[in-house]
């Protein structure tokens, strides 16, 4: 071989190199390329997987909050604030539509806590969660609402101007303009296939991929789903029949039951017996121990009723401290001993640190006491309180309902009244005034009604409330009320001015004309204040109306109803008429007190206007005989 011809094969094995590097050049060129484009597509997917990741945490973080059994406003203030955490919306707010006599609105039940709320505040000094929103007349977003389908938008000025106009167009625009939000998402929500109100998002970016709406409808669904599990939360709550704290039926059961009983006692004639239950001196165990060892005390209760309970009987905590059985086929013979049993098993619970418990119980049995469920009740609790007067720990059967005079209800009240402080009355007065009460007869009665009168009106010189029920009761009788009434009014007579011990002492003694604020806090609040004092007494709450309307004029110019006429209720006008006649004969600040025979011509006077002439001839001929 000669040399070209070396020179010829070197050079083509140098091309084959050549080319084959060349070739696996090229291909390093693809793999490369390759690569790349799956790194690129591994990144999308990372991405993807990474906020998909996100979402369902968000979504799971919700669902964990749903299954706290919060309440659903703390629930969706949770689930609006994860979105915001979660995804960087500026503001996040769920709105509840609600309604009312002047039409439809939306009100905001749960927002994101972040900046954009407290610059809201800062700027327009107020709480955004506090408007009453006008409906957006907006017809996009009412459509969106009616299709039930998600609207976005970047008009933020029109929408927040729709929903608060009171900010003013020009406050709003400022304020968007110093922030960076470009546009909004409404999802509308439903519950119970009606619209329950939307979640609305503002977001800084003006558009939103397919993705994300996708998400917020997701989102969405679960708000959903908080709203109709604390729904069902709610309804399941009213459907129970147990106290959660004690095993024991509640108060709802209780008052079922009682009824059915009823009719099956007045069907088969098989009485029944109730007895009530309050334990003794929980205050001061609350107080001594803390409110743990308080419902410690409840709770032991709660197993002594359930250990001496027939598997008929039944047993409720109506709430707090109080507690009452329903011993079916028992009549009040048998209901005693059972109460006996009961409260002697009570006093030989020992507890931790507290040690002996005591309680205080009433026994009233149906169709012997009473035929009525309300009355029964109120004697139960009645005869529970007089074991409470007499030093607690013991039994009172219960006295039959119409057998109670006036008197023992218009004493029990005043006991009552004395000694839980419903009025500012002094400790020591109370006690004295209490202890007069006990020893029962009327004129202690009536005594202490006058101290007691005398402790929040000391200008009140004429007419001792003797006299004042004396006259009531002889007027009952000339517009032929019945007994019962007559035994209202008396007590009415006894009670309708309880609410002035609640007014400020400095406006009653004052001696310069009250201004007119002061004239209207006079007039209107004795009346609100007896109400509030009264209405935990379940033995007057029906005289309450009486006193409600004290101050309604016969021509509809009085307070605070402005009611005429006969709606004002008789034994009301009877009251009106004689405390304006005691009135009159006392000096006031502003003018002499008046004689017999003036306050009687006033009297006349005022014939159609304050009183009725019926009334008034009535009332004329009573204190004119009084000689
Ligand atoms: P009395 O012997 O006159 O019944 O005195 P008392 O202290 O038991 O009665 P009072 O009605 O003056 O006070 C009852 C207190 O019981 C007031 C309230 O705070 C407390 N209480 C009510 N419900 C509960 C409860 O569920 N747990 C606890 N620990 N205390 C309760
Ligand atoms: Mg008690």
């Amino acid at each position: 071989m000669g040399f070209f011809d070396s020179i010829k094969r070197f050079k083509k094995q140098l091309e084959q190199v050549e080319s084959s590097v060349y070739s696996s050049n090229q291909s390093l060129l693809e793999v490369y390329e390759r690569n790349a484009k799956l790194e690129a597509e591994i990144a999308l997917r990372t991405n993807e997987l990474d906020r998909a990741n996100k979402q369902m945490l968000t979504l799971q973080h919700v669902w964990d909050m749903m299954n706290s059994s919060k309440p659903l406003s703390s629930v969706l203030n949770a689930i609006v604030n994860s979105l915001q955490g979660e995804l960087g919306y500026l503001y996040s707010f769920i709105v509840k539509q609600k309604a009312d006599n002047d039409g439809t609105y939306f009100q905001i039940v749960a927002s994101s806590k972040d900046d954009f709320g407290i610059k809201f505040s800062e700027y327009f000094n107020c709480d955004v969660a506090d408007f009453r929103m006008t409906f957006p007349d907006i017809s996009e977003i009412k459509n969106a609402i009616k299709e039930n389908r998600i609207y976005q938008s970047t008009e933020l000025l029109k929408l927040i101007y729709e929903f608060i106009p009171q900010l003013g167009e020009e406050n709003i625009k400022t304020f968007l303009n110093a922030s960076n939000m470009k546009s909004y998402i409404l999802v509308p929500l439903m519950s119970k296939q009606t619209h329950f109100g939307s979640l609305v998002v503002f977001s800084s970016r003006e558009t939103v991929s397919n993705n994300e709406l996708n998400f917020l409808n997701l989102f969405a669904k679960q708000i959903e789903l908080a709203i109709t599990i604390a729904d069902l939360f709610q309804a399941v709550k009213e459907q129970a029949i147990t106290d959660g704290m004690t095993g024991l039926y509640n108060r709802r059961y209780f008052e079922e039951f009682i009824k059915k009983e009823a009719v099956r006692a007045e069907r088969q004639g098989q009485k029944f017996t109730v007895i009530g239950l309050d334990l003794d001196h929980l205050k001061q165990i609350n107080d001594a121990y803390g409110h743990n060892y308080g419902d410690i005390a409840i709770k032991a209760i709660a197993e002594v009723l359930k250990n001496n309970a027939r598997s008929i009987d039944i047993a409720a905590r109506m709430g707090g401290e109080e507690f009452n059985l329903i011993l079916p086929g028992v009549d009040s013979a048998g209901g005693c001993i059972a109460a006996e049993r009961i409260r002697k098993a009570i006093e030989a619970v020992d507890l931790e640190k507290i040690g002996h418990i005591t309680a205080s119980l009433g026994v009233a049995t149906y169709l012997e006491h009473s035929d009525d469920i309300d009355e029964l009740l109120e004697i139960t609790d009645r005869a529970m309180y007089e074991s409470k007067r007499n030093g607690r720990n013991r039994v009172t059967i219960a006295r039959p309902a119409h057998e109670t005079s006036w008197q023992e209800l218009a004493v029990n009240t005043f006991i009552d009244i004395l000694t839980k402080h419903r009025i500012p009355v002094d400790e020591k007065t109370s006690k004295v005034l209490a202890q007069k009460l006990q020893e029962m007869n009327n004129d202690k009665l009536y005594q202490v009604a006058d101290s007691l009168v005398e402790t929040y009106n000391p200008e009140h010189t004429e007419g001792s409330v003797k006299q004042k029920v004396q006259i009531a009761s002889l007027l009952a009788k000339r517009f032929d009320l019945p007994k019962e009434s007559i035994d209202k009014l008396k007590i009415a007579v006894l009670l309708y001015d309880i609410g002035n011990t609640m007014l400020p002492k400095e406006l009653l003694r004052k001696k310069e004309p009250l201004t007119e604020e002061e004239k209207l806090s006079i007039k209107q609040h004795p009346v609100i204040a007896a109400r509030e004092i009264l209405e935990p007494i379940s033995n007057v709450v029906d005289i309450i109306p009486i006193i409600e309307k004290h101050h309604e004029n016969w021509n509809g110019t009085g307070y605070p109803a402005k009611i005429s006429g006969d709606d004002i209720p008789i034994e009301s006008q009877i009251i009106l008429i004689i405390d304006s006649y005691f009135a009159l004969l006392e000096k006031r600040p502003y003018r002499d007190a008046m004689t017999k025979e003036e306050a009687i011509k006033q009297i006349e006077k005022d014939i159609n206007q304050k009183w009725s002439e019926k009334l008034a001839r009535e009332f004329i001929g009573i204190v004119q005989n009084e000689g």
